[in-house]
């Protein structure tokens, strides 16, 4: 018979699979399967579509904004500039000095 060990803290009962919980604490299992059952649903493809059709496009400005992110000028400009960028944010290149300062010591004690 395959056993874990009580999933209820400081219990230390072994309870048969398929439960989570050793006799003692048997009574809190529904609650714990419900839990655990609170975010299946949104890995389904069904609840993706629904998100994309209803969620996603709930009002005028995300609308706007999937709109205008999915469009072909913004992909390409976001290639190209990332491309020249090397892939880096614009926050680290913004503050690179801040970076560079940190990485001097270790440059220094190679040298
Ligand atoms: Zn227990």
């Amino acid at each position: 018979m395959q056993v874990r060990t009580c999933k209820q803290s400081n219990c230390h009962n072994l309870a048969p699979l398929p439960h989570w919980y050793c006799e003692a604490h048997r009574a809190l299992e529904d609650d714990y399967l419900n839990s655990r059952m609170k975010y299946s649903r949104t890995s389904s493809d069904a609840y993706r579509k629904r998100y994309d059709k209803v969620d996603r496009n709930a009002n005028e400005v995300k609308r706007s904004q999937v709109k205008f992110y999915r469009s072909k000028v913004w992909q390409s400009l976001r290639e190209v500039v990332l491309t020249k960028q090397h892939l880096l944010n614009q926050n680290y290149l913004d503050n690179r000095s801040e970076y560079v300062g940190s990485y001097t010591p270790v440059i220094s004690r190679l040298l």
